[in-house]
């Protein structure tokens, strides 16, 4: 049973949910159904939010402060602290496309290039 349980005469209960993103805060209207699951489990219900495809992406994509950090691996064994260029604060799918990629200073495309290439590849599908 929902502990959202709409009491007599109560038609119906609006509720919104405010979360952080890469663009600042974003609301998400939220049935009490979800409203009940959050309770349980916020993460799973922030995830299938963000359209995540796991819990696990969802928090790394949050860790990360929403940006895509050089894969390159330097002499000192230590991963290159710059960011895929174009990939700071961006939206989960953008962000998981470019998984894997490199900063220009590591062979990397430029930002310029990386937003093409990205927008070409969801235009098409
Ligand atoms: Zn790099």
């Amino acid at each position: 049973m929902s502990s959202f349980s709409k009491p007599l005469g109560v038609v119906r209960c609006q509720l919104y949910l405010e979360t952080t993103g890469p663009d600042g805060c974003k609301t998400f209207e939220i049935d009490e159904r979800e409203a009940d699951e959050f309770s349980k489990n916020p993460l799973k219900v922030l995830s299938r939010l963000w359209d995540a495809s796991s819990i696990d992406e969802y928090t790394q994509w949050r860790a990360s402060d929403y940006s895509v950090q050089c894969s390159a691996i330097q002499k000192n064994g230590k991963q290159c602290r710059y960011s895929v260029a174009g990939c700071n604060h961006i939206g989960l799918a953008k962000w998981r496309y470019f998984q894997g990629d490199y900063c220009v200073h590591h062979g990397g495309e430029t930002a310029e290039v990386n937003d093409q290439n990205f927008q070409a590849k969801f235009s098409n599908t």
